[in-house]
């Protein structure tokens, strides 16, 4: 049943495709520079993908669905972790972030030639806390693949790994990007996610349904290689959009981050929190300039010009 919403919602969606926190119980590294935004909201929320009850129904049939498996993984959610306050789900754009790629792999998005990615990509769900910290690695369960293997197309296409390196995870090895994200945001997110499938479906309802990608298509930020665009302005296109204030992290001038905030019922809040509500954004300390670029997604392929390396080797 859910296998065969979930294709019904890929095909009725139409896709084209720091901050400052500090972690609070975490053996990962934090060190980031994101501007938190605010501002004023003239409209209503733009819906842009149509099936909203459709999203609804995959989300109530997801949370539902908990075979044998599934329930054993709430047994080992951390009792002691102070419950997150809201979720911020982290995309990335392959345009800025593939400019690094020295190196190809089969696992890397930045690698496919014309099928690399040319829309943001998830980088994560991750729960967060009002005062600018966060949790992670709140459970003892690692990541199974087999959990989400009826996900894992739309994981490739949506939620790939840019790079070869492989990642951290929480109990002191190394896994894939989507083991790395789980084990250190998603079993954080517990009571509003309860497993490692509803995790990977949840964040890919809400980047479905919130398409950060067509609204700045919309707004004519397209990608481009020379063209800068003013950050108020692209602040301004996903305030009118969803009613809400992203949070944008810059690579020198380029877009490589943004950032969309929700409450656990999945409607948009602002990203800002604290006292960097009050701060102007433009003007803050933040890494983004005035004037930023959204550079067009290179479209490497593995085995051409780039040297290729195993997957686990680190760049
Ligand atoms: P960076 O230093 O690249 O900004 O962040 C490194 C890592 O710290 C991120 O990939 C993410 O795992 C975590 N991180 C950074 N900022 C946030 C945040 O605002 N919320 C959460 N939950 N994690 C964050
Ligand atoms: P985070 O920054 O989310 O805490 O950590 C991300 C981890 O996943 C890092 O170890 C990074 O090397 C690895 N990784 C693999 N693919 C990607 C990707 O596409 N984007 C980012 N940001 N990290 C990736």
């Amino acid at each position: 049943m859910i296998g065969t919403l979930w294709k019904l919602q890929i095909g009725a969606f139409n896709l084209g495709t720091n901050a400052c926190a500090s972690i609070t119980n975490s053996p990962f590294s934090s060190a980031s520079s994101i501007n938190r935004v605010c501002g004023r909201k003239t409209r209503e929320p733009k819906q842009t993908m149509p099936s909203l009850t459709l999203f609804l129904v995959v989300l109530v049939l997801a949370a539902a669905e908990t075979p044998p498996a599934r329930a054993a993984l709430l047994e080992s959610f951390d009792a002691q972790q102070r419950e997150f306050d809201y979720f911020a789900l982290a995309l990335q754009w392959p345009g800025t972030y593939c400019r690094r790629t020295r190196h190809c792999c089969p696992t890397n998005g930045c690698c496919r030639g014309s099928n690399s990615p040319t829309v943001f990509t998830i980088h994560g769900l991750w729960p967060d806390y009002n005062d600018g910290t966060w949790p992670a690695c709140c459970s003892r369960s690692s990541f199974d693949p087999k959990e989400i293997s009826t996900l894992t197309n739309a994981l490739e296409q949506y939620w790939p790994s840019l790079s070869c390196g492989s990642s951290s995870t929480c109990h002191g090895g190394k896994g894939s990007f989507w083991a790395h994200e789980w084990e250190k945001h998603g079993t954080c997110s517990y009571p509003v996610i309860r497993n490692e499938y509803d995790y990977f479906v949840t964040a890919l309802n809400v980047y479905f349904k919130y398409n950060v990608t067509d609204v700045l298509n919309e707004a004519g930020y397209v990608p481009s290689n020379t063209e800068k665009y003013p950050l108020g302005g692209i602040i301004s296109a996903i305030e009118n959009a969803f009613h809400a204030s992203p949070l944008i992290v810059c690579s020198k001038d380029a877009v490589e981050e943004l950032r969309l905030c929700f409450y656990k019922d999945f409607k948009p809040r602002d990203c800002a929190v604290g006292s960097d509500i009050k701060i102007d954004m433009v003007t803050s300390k933040g890494s983004c300039p005035r004037y930023v670029s959204l550079p067009e997604p290179v479209s490497a392929r593995y085995g051409g010009l780039q040297s290729w390396i195993s997957d686990d080797a680190t760049l």
